[in-house]
């Protein structure tokens, strides 16, 4: 298949694994961002194909993982209420909460509908004009344009049964973030190709600058995680620090400047509570006081809770590639894609999840 097989040739695969090994004289550790290329990373044992002492460490951008207990709980109370119609995303209805989670709601006789699209949300609210339909928009600035659009629309046609439970994350400050950390042991970035083809790479440009830190926006197939490696590798070893494009087939300089324009009429900048890291300053998306009746937060007057983790998930420095998977106790024992304990072993992008699923079987301890 054109633009798909020749991303996943072993051949290629083994020759670039062995360019990035012939290049490696220190040690280095990079991270990728997204959960998507972790799964690649773990499907396809990439990191397996590497010198020792060039580690991979997995970054926080699963969006389900890093969706607050305060969100999911939110979610709960709403769904529960019998004049709503609970409508979200599948992979966020066996996300815990602190108590519960969606799945058991709906079992409780909420109402919870499972979309792929927030124009189905919309779809729903017109054909129930009774209920008050609630879109949970949860994601990185790749889901924003289209929860944007639906805010947008929901205000066009004047509907006044729809809202959004919005729980949006930029990936620029979660680096930044990271990078200011103290306990950051991350001297290069693979930045994640998805969320560049919608903001583009301007934001990324100034990481480089203020951190002097190699960052390389790469794809999500083997070879195009292995070239992103192996890029990396060469600026390190050489002692440099620039942005580069390995994504170039989707990724441009400037992004898609539609997408960023609805996102701007709708939301705005604002701190952001990431599950298990804590707030980071200007890493959310929160709607615009022209679209407040659009906003569940405010139409339900929902009140700020603060909750705490599972004392035992370790997520938060796996989230900041601090730890792997395999370092938590509960790995694979108390903690299982069946029974999750933490987020990242429930989504399908999460860390935990791609350890447990692709041979990782096995706790460290
Ligand atoms: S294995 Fe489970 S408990 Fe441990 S960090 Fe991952 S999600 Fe949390």
């Amino acid at each position: 298949m054109k633009y798909l097989s020749e991303y996943r040739d072993e051949r290629i695969a083994r020759a670039l694994a062995a360019e990035i090994a012939e290049r490696t004289t220190s040690p280095w550790v990079l991270m990728e961002i997204c959960g998507g290329q972790t799964h690649t990373i773990m499907r396809y044992g990439l990191d397996e194909l590497l010198p020792p002492g060039l580690e991979l460490v997995h970054g926080p951008g699963c969006p389900v993982c890093v969706t607050p207990l305060e969100t999911i709980d939110a979610a709960i109370e709403l769904a529960l209420r019998p004049e709503v119609i609970l409508v979200s995303y599948g992979d966020m209805l066996r996300v815990p909460g602190s108590r519960s989670d969606l799945f058991r709601a709906k079992a409780q006789g909420a109402e919870v509908r499972v979309v792929y699209s927030p124009m189905e949300a919309l779809k729903i609210a017109r054909e129930h004009p009774s209920r008050k339909v609630v879109f949970l928009a949860i994601g990185f600035e790749t889901t924003a344009p289209a929860n944007a659009m639906a805010a947008w629309q929901a205000k066009q046609e004047g509907l006044t049964n729809f809202s959004l439970l919005v729980s949006h994350v930029l990936v620029p400050p979660a680096i930044r973030g990271l990078l200011a950390s103290p306990a950051n042991r991350v001297q290069a970035f693979i930045a994640p190709g998805h969320v560049c083809t919608i903001m583009g790479c301007a934001e990324y440009e100034a990481l480089v600058r203020d951190f002097n830190v190699p960052i390389v926006v790469g794809g999500f197939e083997p070879i195009d995680l292995l070239q992103a490696v192996l890029m990396l590798v060469k600026q390190l070893e050489a002692g440099e620090a620039k942005l580069e494009n390995q994504y170039v087939r989707s990724v441009s300089y400037q992004g898609n400047l539609p997408a960023q324009q609805i996102m701007a009429e709708v939301f705005e900048v604002a701190d952001q509570k990431w599950r298990g890291i804590g707030s980071i300053p200007g890493s959310g998306l929160r709607l615009r006081e022209e679209f407040a009746a659009y906003d569940a937060t405010r139409v339900f007057s929902l009140t700020d809770i603060s909750v705490d983790e599972p004392a035992e998930c370790i997520s938060a420095q796996v989230l900041q590639g601090l730890k792997k998977p395999t370092d938590c106790p509960a790995f694979g024992m108390r903690c299982t894609p069946e029974n999750p304990l933490g987020a990242p072993m429930v989504s399908s992008e999460g860390a935990c999840a791609a350890y447990y699923r692709y041979r990782r079987h096995a706790a460290a301890s």
